[in-house]
């Protein structure tokens, strides 16, 4: 490989913080530091350029190298006014490991390197004349050996912590600051008899044959089994290698004026205004990580070390301040003497996030723009549902109360009563009980147990299983794919390994990490937050694209509205079918043998479905609502086939002529006549409405007749009537014409004329291709995307996941999960195409999106490019879309402003 660049390493006074392609965040942050007079031991950073040609070439870049290194190394020498590997006054370094993109604890760094026999003496005179020093300088030495022998020499550690603990017993002392010099001594010699037995060579003494072997040790770690499944779970390149940062060191073990700490420059939990951290005193870096003492809070150094603090916290401000974000700080005291040893961006919670985004803004650091950059659109959700109290869900765990983890498929944390079946979920939420409703999956029948439920469990199905799907729309906790747990219904347990658990055990769930426990963890609900209203406000004034939410009754319509939503994009009024009391009449309906028999079910349903579209109306008060006519295959309605030949049987016997038997053998019939072979291409949509042309007439009518009554309250209304599954101009037209003939008859009895839209999904790719000769009886399109992705792509949303879609994912044949994000380059090209056509025909046309992709980030930023007016998703997904609009549009602005500085540029250049 050609390196583009001749330069091996570089000096921290030659490097800067933009050049971390080459040297690393934790190399070029350095180089920025000293840039900035912070108090940073001097040293040089080996390029990612040589790391890669190394794992390419092996030895030979090394032995190249080497000359460079110990070049730089002069400079260092002269700073620190030390040697490298001196007898008498010995400069020892650390060297230490950098990605361009980081990458925490998972590559190798080594510390102390240049001690052996002779230079621990050197070390030992210059820190303490006295025994002091002769116990720092050998714990030092044993440090550094223990380090080599474990990274470079690839011996496992517990070889040398064995020694260590085995020495400390000996002596009677609890910590490794209580050994005396002559016991450190002698563990040095024990770990260097290990590293002779282990690897057949004596310990090399020479420093400088260490510090290659180090440098060679670190550039291995790029490709660490732990490396490699980091990169692959981030999606970071594995090409990028790890830049190699050598540093004079030094020492927080000098003693109790000495420490080791790390640093928040807030908190990274809450966001709150603090130096956030832990230090030791009289310790090294890695002692604190280990965890092998308590580290103390920092507060507790404003008390003990109140100069070194009110020093710390000047720097910390100014790093925040330079780089205008929220930093994770390490640093060193050598005997009274502050060092820095490195920053980077804190990794923050969302409602960190949220929080510092804001405070930066009002404390003059951010603009309003930059603020809302800041944020991942896609996290907010988790702002906005409970979650176990921490402190009680980790006693649950030690006390053994975790029965399985699946997975995590939607947040927020819930108790209840176990129950199996959905009609019993309905009935005990009814009296006020919680429940938690297990099942091996869902289907659509489970919707009203899911309604009731405070929290879903399936034994099998994946990340965009029915179950997860459905959850995530309703802002429930849900864990999918309980593999481990077996799910017996007509028993009514949950069993996991040796555990049964009946209906009515108590358990929580946690759909933010999978995990299900037994019995009660209390929960905490957390508030919506000034900080996000303010961020939100921001993003409303930055964007163009529309939000509403998809809300089926006046509550979801309420809290669509408190998420911010301008309407609603998506009310399914099968929902309102699904309800316990109106199953019944639902099935009379779809069991009539003669539309007189269908009419007069129908004419039940009139008057409830006439309640909800009042309901929704009064909630949205104006805003638009569209309503999609009924879409699901009419057998969703029908009870399960094997319970009814089940109790056809039993009736048959107990009374084979009666009604019950009659009825129940019609019902099987019936479910034997609508069961297809492939439901979500089968008899649904506006299929039913044009052969059952009596079910959309009463549900159009139900919605002008609440429409006229709402008006009549004097409030506005804005009903927008979405037919689905179109695919052929003709379903339209017609369909059009015969609710248009309902629409008029309402409006002109009641004598009450109010604005409405007439239009359909975009959900079948025929649609999208002939949007044009759609467009003309179709006032607005709403793009239909889980449908459209799932007939785009012949993949089936409930089955695809846990077959092949998994497998495509890890393998990388796709992205991302097309159920997820919007599959820009096939489903978005339809869009684009349909929109395209349909402004030939209707240049005004209105334009949204209705599925789970207005509710994720990429997905909206998309809908914003391509012109749509709205996106609508669940009320919890409404706060994604409003930032995620605003940063379309602010990213879009910055691209615009390149393109213009670079052609600036090529203008003056002329
Ligand atoms: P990681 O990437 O795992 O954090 P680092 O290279 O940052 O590894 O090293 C870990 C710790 O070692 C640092 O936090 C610091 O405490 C200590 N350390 C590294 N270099 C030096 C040095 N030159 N002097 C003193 N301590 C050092
Ligand atoms: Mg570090
Ligand atoms: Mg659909």
């Amino acid at each position: 490989m050609m390196r583009t660049n001749q330069k091996l390493l570089y000096l921290f006074n030659e490097g800067n913080a933009y050049m971390t392609d080459l040297l690393g965040g934790k190399g070029a942050n350095l180089a920025e530091m000293v840039r900035a007079g912070l108090p940073v031991p001097p040293g040089f950073t080996i390029t990612t350029d040589v790391c890669c040609d190394f794992l390419a070439n092996g030895e030979q870049q090394l032995v190249e190298l080497m000359p460079s290194v110990r070049e730089a190394l002069k400079s260092v020498e002269t700073a620190m006014r030390r040697k490298f590997g001196h007898p008498k006054k010995p400069l020892l370094v650390s060297v230490r490991s950098g990605a361009p993109i980081s990458m925490p604890g998972m590559m190798e760094t080594v510390l102390n390197l240049g001690l052996n026999d002779e230079t621990v003496q050197g070390l030992a005179s210059q820190a303490h004349p006295s025994e002091e020093g002769q116990r720092f300088a050998y714990d030092t030495y044993r440090r550094f050996v223990q380090m080599f022998g474990s990274v470079v020499l690839g011996i496992h550690k517990d070889y040398f912590e064995d020694i260590l603990s085995h020495k400390k017993y000996l002596m009677g002392v609890q910590e490794d600051a209580q050994l005396s010099a002559d016991a450190l001594r002698a563990i040095v010699a024990a770990f260097k008899e290990i590293i002779q037995d282990k690897t057949g060579q004596p310990f090399p003494e020479d420093p400088m044959t260490q510090l290659k072997m180090a440098i060679e040790a670190v550039f291995q770690s790029w490709n660490l089994p732990r490396a490699v499944a980091y990169r692959d779970y981030m999606k970071i390149d594995h090409d990028l290698g790890t830049a190699v940062t050598v540093q004079a060191m030094v020492f927080g073990n000098m003693g109790d004026d000495s420490a080791t700490g790390v640093a928040f420059t807030r908190n990274p939990a809450t966001g709150g205004k603090e130096l956030y951290g832990e230090y030791l005193t009289n310790a090294q870096g890695e002692d604190v990580v280990a965890g092998i003492r308590t580290p103390k809070p920092l507060s507790r150094m404003a008390q003990e070390m109140p100069a070194l603090y009110q020093q710390f916290s000047e720097i910390v401000y100014r790093l925040e301040h330079h780089y205008m974000d929220v930093q994770d700080v390490e640093f060193t005291i050598e005997r009274g003497k502050l060092f820095v040893l490195q920053t980077r961006e804190a990794k923050r919670t969302i409602q960190a996030a949220v929080k510092t985004a804001v405070d930066f803004v009002h404390e003059g650091i951010l603009t309003h723009e930059d603020a809302l950059l800041r944020v991942d659109a896609n996290q907010l959700p988790h702002l906005l549902l409970p979650t176990f109290e921490l402190a009680a869900q980790r006693q649950a765990r030690k006390q053994g109360r975790l029965l399985v983890t699946g997975l995590n498929a939607s947040p927020g944390a819930a108790t209840g009563e176990l129950v199996f079946e959905p009609e019993d979920a309905v009935k005990l939420a009814a009296t006020g009980r919680k429940v938690i409703l297990a099942r091996p999956e869902t289907c659509p029948d489970d919707v009203h147990g899911m309604i009731a439920a405070q929290g879903i469990l399936t034994a099998r199905g994946g990340n965009t299983s029915h179950a997860a799907v459905v959850a995530r729309g309703m802002g429930k906790p849900c864990v999918t794919g309980c593999e481990s747990c077996r799910i017996d219904l007509s028993a009514g347990t949950l069993t996991v390994g040796e555990k049964t658990l009946k209906q009515g055990a108590v358990v929580s769930l946690d759909g933010s990490t999978g995990e299900i426990f037994e019995g009660n963890i209390p929960t905490v609900q957390p508030d919506l937050g000034s900080e996000l209203e303010i961020l939100l406000t921001w993003a409303d004034e930055t964007r163009r694209l529309g939000v509403r939410a998809n809300a089926d009754t006046p509550a979801d319509a309420r809290k669509a509205l408190l998420m911010g939503a301008k309407g609603i994009g998506l009310c399914r009024t099968e929902h309102m079918f699904m309800a316990p009391e109106r199953l019944p009449v639902v099935r009379e309906m779809i069991l009539a043998e003669n539309e007189e028999a269908r009419q007069a079910a129908l004419d039940k349903l009139l008057p409830m479905q006439r309640e909800d579209f009042k309901g929704i109306f009064r909630a949205m008060a104006g805003h638009p609502v569209t309503i999609r006519l009924l879409d699901p295959p009419l057998h969703e309605f029908l009870p399960n086939r094997d319970e009814i030949s089940e109790a056809l049987r039993a009736s048959i016997k107990a009374d084979p002529y009666g009604d019950k038997t009659k009825t129940l053998r019609r019902m099987l019939k019936k479910i034997d006549e609508l069961r297809e072979m492939n439901p979500m291409m089968g008899f649904r949509g506006c299929r039913l409405g044009l052969v059952y042309p009596e079910i959309y007439d009463m549900q159009v009518r139900a919605i002008f007749e609440a429409a006229c009554s709402v008006i009549a309250e004097r409030c506005s209304v804005l009903p927008e009537i979405m037919v689905p599954l179109v695919g052929h101009v003709q379903e339209l037209k017609r369909l059009r014409e015969q609710l248009e003939t309902v629409a008029q008859e309402v409006m002109f009895s009641r004598e009450t004329w109010l604005p409405y839209l007439f239009g359909t999904m975009i959900e079948v790719p025929r649609a999208a291709l002939t949007a044009d000769e759609i467009a003309q009886f179709a006032e607005f399109f709403s793009f239909g995307t889980n449908d459209l992705t799932q007939l785009t792509l012949g993949y089936s949303r409930d089955d695809a996941e846990g077959r092949f879609l998994t497998k495509y994912l890890e393998q990388g044949i796709l992205k991302d999960n097309p159920f997820e994000v919007l599959d820009v380059t096939g489903v978005g090209h339809l869009m684009e195409l349909s929109r395209d056509k349909a402004r030939l025909t209707r240049p005004q046309i209105k334009l949204g999106l209705c599925g789970e992709h207005g509710g994720e980030a990429k997905s909206v930023q998309f809908c914003h490019q391509i012109g749509l007016d709205y996106v609508s998703c669940s009320p919890y997904r409404v706060p994604v879309a409003r930032l995620a609009a605003a940063q379309a549009v602010i990213q879009e602005k910055k691209q615009a402003d390149m393109v213009l500085s670079s052609e600036n540029a090529i203008l003056h250049s002329f």
